[in-house]
């Protein structure tokens, strides 16, 4: 789960991270009185959205010239102005993909005399299975771009879960990013106190970029985009409570609801299957074959009927299915339930795409025998090569 840049400030800021004074907001008003708050004479209108890249973003409805979704403002005016144009405006950055998010909401910023800009993040190395702190001196700029063209400027730091960011760890990071004197001193306490927060509130990703030197020294969160573990929510009340869902895809809060593990993709052929292992495979043989997953879908090991029923439902309410691919391996899970299920739910939402069903395993005889006595327009398969090959075949054709 994501949540906007103010939240994780507030979050950081609790565990004693030095961020600026801000205000959230919703309306121009609001934007008048935020600015009445903030000392000045340099204030920040930033726009909340579940991406990155604002600053550089370009609003859909201003034309090519108007400012970003990250703005400077000198005076207070110019802070109601500036709130004024991008609110309900569609921001559009490399990370949003081409329909971009609505700005509903700005967080207006103390503005802060920026000295360098720095990257740090942390994340969990899968290879390690620790927490890694990687960091930058090319901060501030798209850090893909500095990945891509220059990898020797990314440094990372492989934190011990036995013994936490020690003294020595937290001095290398500060060397890495040529702190000298109070931002070196700062940088000793902020990498145990971002450690804390990642592991305490079940972090799987937290970026900041940029992390500034002050012009007085000083070290200062300026950005911060923060991602939980799905998985932990269940203990974080106070974390679960930031979700907003409208920057949420519909058809993964519907899946939400129903606990199947679900991600829109960009391709055309929706997949239902079960196990995530079996999902990935099934997603990689239609590529193979030349097509594109339309989802990612992990309908669980023991899925009863209704599950199943709202898992096909999301699928076929997705525009841009052409076709649907039932993979389903029954080992806990018994095929006459997948049937039942897909019939079910073809019963409430019809069926206009081209459906091929491939069932194994648990009571494969059964299942197969209640698709195949239903009226239902199913394309069969026995192995997943074959099931792979129809759905091409038949979305391709149609
Ligand atoms: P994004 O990464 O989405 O573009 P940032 O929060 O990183 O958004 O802001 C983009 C740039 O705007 C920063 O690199 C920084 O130069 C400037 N900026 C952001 N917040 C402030 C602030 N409070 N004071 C001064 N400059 C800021
Ligand atoms: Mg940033």
């Amino acid at each position: 789960m994501n949540i906007h840049e103010h939240q994780a400030k507030a979050v950081l800021k609790s565990f004693g991270a030095p961020v600026a004074e801000g205000v959230a907001i919703f309306s121009a008003d609001e934007a008048a009185k935020a600015a009445d708050q903030l000392p000045g004479p340099l204030w920040v209108v930033k726009s909340q959205i579940h991406a990155g890249g604002r600053g550089k973003g370009k609003f859909k409805e201003l034309g090519p010239d108007a400012k970003g979704g990250v703005r400077l403002a000198f005076t207070k005016d110019d802070v109601v102005a500036h709130a004024k144009e991008m609110l309900g405006n569609t921001l559009v950055t490399h990370q949003t993909g081409p329909d971009g998010k609505q700005v509903n909401r700005l967080y207006i910023e103390d503005g802060a005399d920026i000295e360098t800009e720095l990257y740090l993040s942390l994340l969990v190395d899968r290879a390690t299975s620790h927490v890694a702190f990687v960091v930058s001196t090319e901060g501030g700029m798209d850090i893909e771009d500095v990945a891509h063209s220059t990898p020797e400027k990314i440094q990372t730091f492989d934190v011990n879960p036995d013994d936490g960011v020690t003294p020595e760890v937290a001095g290398k990071i500060a060397d890495a990013l040529n702190l000298k004197d109070a931002a070196h001193e700062d940088m000793l306490s902020l990498a145990g106190i971002l450690y804390k927060a990642f592991c305490e509130k079940d972090m799987s990703m937290l970026e900041v970029n940029p992390l500034i030197v002050m012009k007085d020294g000083h070290l200062r969160v300026l950005d911060a985009k923060v991602s939980f573990d799905g998985n932990a929510l269940f203990r974080h009340d106070d974390i679960m409570a930031l979700r907003d869902t409208t920057e949420e895809d519909d058809k993964e809060i519907e899946a939400s609801k129903y606990d199947l593990a679900y991600v829109a993709l960009d391709g055309n052929i929706g997949c239902m299957v079960n196990g995530a292992g079996l999902a990935m495979a099934t997603m990689d043989i239609i590529k193979l074959y030349g097509a594109e997953p339309a989802n990612f879908l992990d309908v669980g090991g023991g899925a009863t009927k209704e599950k199943v029923t709202a898992a096909f439902k999301i699928i076929t309410a997705d525009p841009n299915v052409k076709g649907i691919l039932v993979n389903i391996f029954g080992g806990i899970m018994r095929c006459d339930v997948i049937a039942e299920g897909v019939l079910a739910a073809v019963k409430e939402v019809g069926l206009s795409v081209p459906l091929v069903v491939r069932l194994e395993g648990t009571n494969v005889e059964l299942g197969k025998k209640i698709i195949n006595e239903s009226d239902l327009d199913v394309i069969s398969a026995d192995d997943l090569d074959d099931a792979a090959q129809k759905i091409v075949a038949a979305v391709k054709g149609a």
